[in-house]
């Protein structure tokens, strides 16, 4: 039996390690600057979703 060495493998996302998606904090503020607990899953912009680097 060979052993199985990983060929190749996509490489992943650095922005979202290959999850696809990325979670934003919420800020919210015009004078008062202060941060929200809120978090927002947004598509990843660098691999648009795939989780692959894209070069
Ligand atoms: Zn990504």
């Amino acid at each position: 039996m060979a052993a199985r060495k990983a060929k190749t493998a996509p490489k992943k996302c650095p922005d979202c390690t290959g999850a696809g998606e990325t979670a934003e904090t919420v800020r919210v503020g015009s004078r008062k600057l202060r941060d929200t607990d809120h978090q927002q899953a947004a598509l990843c912009l660098t691999c648009f979703g795939t989780g692959e680097a894209t070069t």
